[in-house]
């Protein structure tokens, strides 16, 4: 291993201090560089605990909200992972180093792209990228141990929620116009379990494939 960046040891202390415990999770932010992920003109930014603009006019996920989010996925090497909102690739990389496969949907192609550059640079062999409309989920790989979505949705997101197998979590950020809460569901034998986990601020989930960019 390399020497740490002095701003990885700082980074992962916030996490600590905001109350990250899954030592797994922390391990796959160290390993994840998220300065590649961020555009240059915001590399001394890179390490902050917070969101940042990324190109087609979206945002980087705060690093507290993505181990987080991860963290309630309760990932294994068996994982099969759902992400919608590809975005940096950020959040995906930290998933690919926890879970057996990720498949991920982007609607912007540029995105998409990006993000695909930096898996090849850190050899994460294990994302499946696809661009495309990810409010339909991606049905031809159904059904999903786990399913993230980082944009949120205006109600529980149904469609995509039932490509989950049973005993299932998914977990994704749900906008009723007075809040937005980042929901934990867990299919069960008759629908889902729904739990608030926390207050967040995700871009919206839009339908339909982005006609430029
Ligand atoms: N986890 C990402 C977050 C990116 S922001 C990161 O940390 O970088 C959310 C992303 O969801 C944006 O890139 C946006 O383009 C994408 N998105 C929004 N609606 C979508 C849809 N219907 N299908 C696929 N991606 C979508």
């Amino acid at each position: 291993m390399s020497m740490p960046d002095p701003r990885m040891i700082q980074l992962v202390m916030a996490l600590r201090g905001g109350g990250v415990t899954d030592a797994r999770v922390m391990g796959a932010i160290e390993r994840t560089p998220r300065d590649l992920f961020v555009p240059e003109r915001f590399d001394d930014q890179a390490y902050d605990d917070r969101p940042l603009p990324i190109d087609c006019g979206q945002t980087i996920s705060q690093p507290l909200i993505v181990a987080h989010m991860t963290q309630a996925l309760e990932l294994d090497d068996r994982s099969k992972v759902l992400e919608i909102g590809t975005g940096s690739g950020y959040q995906t990389a930290i998933l690919s180093r926890l879970a057996r496969r990720v498949y991920s949907v982007e609607r912007y192609r540029t995105l998409g792209q990006l993000a695909q550059s930096r898996f090849e640079a850190l050899r994460l062999s294990n994302i499946v990228p696809r661009i495309g409309d990810g409010t339909v989920g991606w049905p031809e790989q159904a059904p999903f141990d786990r399913i993230i979505l980082t944009a949120s949705a205006p109600t529980r997101p149904d469609v995509i929620l039932d490509q989950l197998k049973p005993g299932g979590i998914a977990i994704a950020p749900v906008d009723s116009g007075k809040r937005q809460v980042l929901m934990r569901y867990q299919r069960i034998e008759d629908g889902f379990d729904a739990r608030e986990l926390m207050d967040v601020r995700f871009v919206p989930l839009i339908e339909g494939e982005a006609k430029s960019l």
